[in-house]
């Protein structure tokens, strides 16, 4: 069998991954970034993911080389952030999950949930003892959102913080939580008498307990945990002030909504390359996959929708860099670019024949991981009644 892709002529025409010169619109800076993560990612991710894949373990001898790349919390000003804008920090985020979506998951979850909620609703002493280690990357952050009982609906939350003198202390248990294990220090958000408010639960503390979550098929190289608390007490001084009610938790899901719509373009160009490379040499019936018309126009759909989801993600970037970007519109490019990259991970699957289904090659993986990326930060579905509710001013959910 031949591996060159014999059947793909040389074309003069737009580049086949940025078909509407998406980096013509970007400044040299957030190129620069772009193509430096790029490189990590063809480097150091891509050769080992599928093994970390296979064996179900987050790679985490990555971590520092993140750090000194800077894409911890890229967008923050200060503590050792980079101080990037959201452009590049998108761009970071689909160039990792070009390479796998539990990396990207990884940094999303240090970034927007952990390091963004400190950043914004801390402490100046929060700020200090944990943004400058967690941007480095030497300190690790998990998310405690999600409850057994159902994800959709977290205002029904029934973790439960008490107050007692100057500390609280926090009963309950939190599920489907990404990097639990491994975590210095959780975000956590329970129900107390004034509403909903954020805690910083250290790994030390007593009553706090963690575990991995076994045999999942999807998001394989990273952890996803349950976390229990059992009169876990907090000091007062581990409360994030600036987060009152379910506004501060949906406050978070925003900012790493909005890199995951970035993120799902990486892992469907990932996929669709791979398909085009292989319709380039795969010879059936006396010719290449690549001349067969449903073949090219299952390939040009993929381009298409790859390029919608490039330019809803830069608007949207701009948006969220003025100040005026509303959630609602990341629920739309979170629905759209997350659909889009799931359909084409599993066209590409199907494209790629039998040795599709296993991990020598990449669809099957990207198509994996984003089941998981399509439930979580609000499924498919709850994005969608987001955008109704917003159209037609009533709450269907
Ligand atoms: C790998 C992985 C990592 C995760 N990491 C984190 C993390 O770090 N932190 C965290 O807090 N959570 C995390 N989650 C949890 C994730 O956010 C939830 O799974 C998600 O919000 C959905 O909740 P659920 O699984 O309980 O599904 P449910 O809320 O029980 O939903 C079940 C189904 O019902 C549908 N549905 C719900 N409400 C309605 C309605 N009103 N009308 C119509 N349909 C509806 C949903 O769309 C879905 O199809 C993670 C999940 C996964 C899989």
């Amino acid at each position: 069998m031949s591996t060159q892709a014999e059947g793909l002529k040389r074309r003069t025409g737009p580049d086949i991954a940025d078909f509407y010169d998406i980096r013509s619109m970007l400044s040299d800076e957030e190129r620069q970034v772009q193509e430096s993560v790029g490189q990590f990612v063809d480097q150091e991710v891509i050769p080992i993911i599928g093994e970390a894949f296979d064996k179900h373990v987050f790679p985490d001898q990555l971590v520092p080389e993140l750090g000194k790349l800077g894409v911890f919390g890229c967008n923050l000003e200060g503590y050792e952030c980079a101080g990037l804008n959201n452009v590049v920090y998108g761009l970071v985020c689909q160039e990792l999950e070009r390479g796998d979506s539990g990396l990207r998951s990884f940094v999303s979850v240090q970034g927007s949930l952990c390091m963004w909620p400190i950043y914004t609703y801390g402490t100046e002493e929060q700020k200090q003892r944990w943004l400058p280690g967690m941007a480095k990357g030497e300190l690790i952050g998990c998310f405690g959102l999600t409850e057994p009982d159902g994800g959709s609906d977290p205002g029904t939350m029934r973790t439960k913080a008490v107050r007692d003198g100057d500390d609280w202390i926090i009963n309950g248990a939190k599920m489907w939580i990404t990097n639990g294990t491994i975590a210095d220090v959780a975000i956590v958000w329970a129900d107390t008498e004034e509403g909903i408010r954020g805690f910083l639960v250290e790994k030390d503390m007593p009553g706090y307990t963690t575990r991995d979550i076994p045999r999942k098929m999807s998001l394989r190289a990273s952890w996803t945990s349950e976390l229990f608390f059992e009169g876990v007490r907090v000091p007062d001084s581990n409360r994030l002030p600036g987060a009152k009610g379910l506004a501060g938790p949906l406050g978070c899901l925003t900012q790493a909504r909005y890199g995951i719509t970035w993120g799902a373009i990486g892992a469907a160009i990932a996929c669709y390359k791979e398909a085009l490379e292989f319709a380039g040499y795969r010879k059936l019936f006396g010719r290449t996959l690549a001349e067969t018309q449903t073949i090219q126009l299952r390939l040009a759909d993929m381009a298409r929708r790859i390029t919608t989801a490039q330019l809803l993600s830069l608007q949207l970037g701009r948006l969220k860099d003025q100040g005026t970007m509303h959630h609602s519109q990341v629920s739309l490019a979170k629905w759209n670019n997350v659909r889009a990259a799931l359909d084409i991970a599993r066209d590409a699957r199907d494209l790629l024949g039998a040795g599709g289904v296993t991990t020598d090659h990449h669809a099957i993986r990207h198509m994996l991981n984003l089941e998981s990326v399509i439930t979580y930060e609000g499924t498919e579905t709850i994005h969608q009644l987001v955008i109704g509710r917003e159209l037609t001013g009533h709450a269907a959910f």
